[in-house]
């Protein structure tokens, strides 16, 4: 494949800036890659795995000749990576970032961008419940959407250059209003998350089951929702922090939403949860019509069970 940069600086090399690295290099889409994680160790890790061709701890350091920065860090640190950043960003380079929550990632970075500088928030919708450098794989991004909300103002060749570095990555990108991101990703990604920390929590919490058998008979419910539960408690955190507003609209919906569920519980009301259930049900054929999932049954657990 075509090079698409001279160089590539990735702040950041967990997960997602791991992943991006891999593709980078496996479909050679960059002259050089500049690495940068904060610690020594994470650092020292990403150049065992050869993850780029330079690697430094000082995020000013690594974004100079860069023609394309990524920032992949947890939301909450991108003001501080952004200011560190600013006076060494090339003019005409682009500076993008994957954070979770896109409202308060521009307000904490636009700030601090140069003039000249094409500043471009993003958000690739794929992810495990891994983190560090050693979770990252080629083709994360495959099949999966990769959100953009670009300013207003933004130049339109550098947001197609963006766009189609996505798309070689095998994303399909959209491009959405920061707010609107915020909401849809409560609803789709966030609460989920707030639900799974939460119904793990309370079985933990539970005196009258001990937790050796919500372990043992997990495999009826509770383990689907311990995969969301095991993911990594900074960025949830911080996923929480930063999009405040919009998960606590979507949990107050909720909430009114469980309570009329458990109203029909209560009174009996057959019908009621018959037709909830019908509806979901079909949410979920949706989902796997969309390629957004496997239709193998529960997930592909018995077929793993048999090699
Ligand atoms: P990760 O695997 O935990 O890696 C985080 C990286 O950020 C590491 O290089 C870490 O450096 C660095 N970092 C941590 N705290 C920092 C701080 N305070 N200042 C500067 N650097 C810091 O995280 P990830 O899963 O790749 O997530 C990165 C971003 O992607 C987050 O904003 C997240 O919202 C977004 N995202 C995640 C997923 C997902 O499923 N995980 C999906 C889509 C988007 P050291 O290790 O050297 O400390």
């Amino acid at each position: 494949m075509a090079k698409q940069f001279d160089t590539i600086a990735l702040v950041g090399i967990g997960l997602i800036g791991s992943s991006i690295a891999r593709d980078i290099k496996d479909k050679g889409l960059a002259g050089s890659v500049t690495v940068s994680s904060r610690s020594d160790a994470t650092l020292k890790r990403a150049e065992e795995l050869e993850l780029g061709d330079r690697y430094t701890t000082s995020a000013a350091e690594a974004v100079k000749d860069a023609d394309l920065v990524i920032v992949s860090v947890p939301v909450g640190a991108s003001g501080t990576v952004a200011a560190e950043i600013a006076a060494n960003l090339k003019p005409g380079a682009i500076v993008t970032d994957v954070g979770s929550t896109k409202g308060s990632v521009i307000a904490q970075m636009a700030p601090h961008m140069p003039q000249g500088v094409h500043f471009i928030p993003g958000h690739p919708i794929a992810g495990t419940e891994y983190s560090g450098p050693d979770a990252g794989f080629i083709g994360l991004f495959k099949g999966r959407w990769c959100i953009l909300t670009p300013l207003p103002e933004t130049d339109e060749t550098a947001k197609a250059k963006l766009r189609t570095f996505w798309e070689t990555l095998g994303s399909m990108v959209d491009d959405m209003d920061p707010e609107h991101h915020d909401k849809v990703l409560a609803i789709v990604s966030h609460l989920p998350h707030i639900i799974a920390y939460n119904i793990v929590g309370t079985a933990d919490d539970l005196e009258a089951v001990t937790e050796s058998e919500v372990i043992k008979y997990s495999a009826s419910g509770f383990r689907d929702f311990t995969r969301l539960a095991a993911s990594d408690p900074t960025m949830w955190r911080d996923v929480c922090l930063h999009n405040k507003d919009a998960i606590l609209e979507m949990l107050a919906r909720f909430s009114e939403d469980l309570a009329y569920l458990q109203r029909a519980i209560r009174w009996g009301d057959g019908d009621k949860l018959f037709d909830l259930f019908t509806r979901t049900r079909a949410i979920r054929r949706s989902i796997i019509q969309a390629g957004q999932d496997t239709e193998m049954v529960d997930f592909g657990r018995h077929a793993m069970d048999q090699k």
